[in-house]
């Protein structure tokens, strides 16, 4: 019953206000909309008196545990039992909820998938996807909206960060009137604008710098398109997580009179992350799609199995086929 998006809101707010055992998943290397994105609706859950695991393939990066209260966000190896229904949120295919995630939403009765990908294929039985959304947690707040709860602050802040982080500060070009008002009223329900940006983007430790410091320092550009890396041993040795190397894409792409800026991040030996960036409304997605991956016209990223130095070739020529035909 794969049918389109917004029509699914009313029949995904009748059937949680009558489901009991509900399982929400967020995606693989999980980011600050859909941590932010499950801790609200499952707690919101919660206030409906229903029995709600929250869960998550990877683990919940150093700067987003602020959010959470310990124990809040399982691992999904850790969930057991059987689901009525599972939500995936924030997931733009169903391989993003990693191998054991993606085993749990299959095995429930009734599927929900909410999210603003543009390639989301709609893998739900019932889909709210809205890709004009800056970020799953505007689509969420309208969903708790409707299931008829107040917002209060422990609603509030994970869905504001959920919000800052799609939106990179809200500076990036989703950013609509709609994502501030929405800002606004999380502001006034209890988020807290400075603690929030502060837990996320900022309290580093020196090896962060170090890292950025040597990522910079291979900033190169051709063909308008910046590209750096750093391996999984480099990270190692400044005492960083690799989700940490994820940030690094937002420098890139700060990089004046370049098309497109790439990110490449071992992962471990044989195995890179590509982060892929684009201004004036140019579209990495497809190029992430080349190799697997997908995203937003203007952020998409993909995993390649190779070494460093053949992922770098093999993406960085596509990326110079595909930056040729952008003109304008
Ligand atoms: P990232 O570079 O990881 O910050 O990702 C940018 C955007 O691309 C996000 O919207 C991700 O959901 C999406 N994305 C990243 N990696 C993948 C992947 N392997 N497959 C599909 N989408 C991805
Ligand atoms: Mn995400
Ligand atoms: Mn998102």
């Amino acid at each position: 019953m794969n049918l389109p998006s917004k029509e699914h809101m009313q029949e995904i707010v009748s059937h949680l206000k009558s489901a009991d055992r509900i399982l929400l998943l967020c995606h693989v290397s999980p980011d600050g909309d859909c941590i932010g994105s499950l801790l609200a609706l499952g707690r919101a859950l919660l206030k409906l008196g229903k029995d709600v695991s929250m869960a998550s393939e990877d683990r919940v990066p150093a700067n987003l545990e602020f959010l959470m209260e310990p124990g809040e966000i399982l691992r999904t190896e850790e969930v057991s039992g059987s689901f009525e229904t599972a939500v995936a949120i924030d997931s733009g295919d169903l391989g993003r909820l990693g191998d054991v995630g993606t085993r749990l939403f299959q095995q429930a009765e009734v599927k929900i998938n909410i999210d603003h990908h543009n390639s989301n294929p709609h893998y739900g039985d019932l889909n709210l996807v809205e890709a004009g959304r800056a970020a799953t947690g505007e689509i969420i707040l309208e969903l708790i909206l409707h299931l008829g709860l107040e917002i209060d602050a422990a609603l509030a802040e994970p869905l504001y960060a959920a919000i800052l982080s799609d939106t990179g500060g809200f500076r990036f070009a989703n950013t609509t009137k709609d994502t501030l008002s929405k800002a606004a009223l999380l502001v006034e329900r209890g988020a807290r604008p400075n603690f929030v940006s502060r837990q996320i983007y900022e309290n580093k430790p020196l090896g962060y710098f170090k890292m950025l410091a040597l990522a910079f320092k291979r900033f190169t550009v051709v063909d308008q398109i910046c590209y750096t890396w750093i391996t999984y041993t480099e990270m190692a040795e400044f005492g960083l997580d690799f989700e940490v190397s994820e940030e690094l894409s937002t420098f890139a792409r700060m990089l004046e009179n370049t098309k497109m800026s790439l990110v490449f991040k071992e992962k471990e030996e044989g195995l890179v992350k590509v982060s892929l960036r684009s201004q004036n409304g140019y579209d990495v997605s497809k190029l992430a799609e080349r190799f697997g991956g997908g995203g937003h016209k203007q952020a998409a990223g993909c995993t390649i199995n190779a070494s460093l130095d053949e992922a770098i070739s093999l993406v960085l020529a596509a990326a110079k086929e595909v930056g040729q035909q952008w003109t304008g």
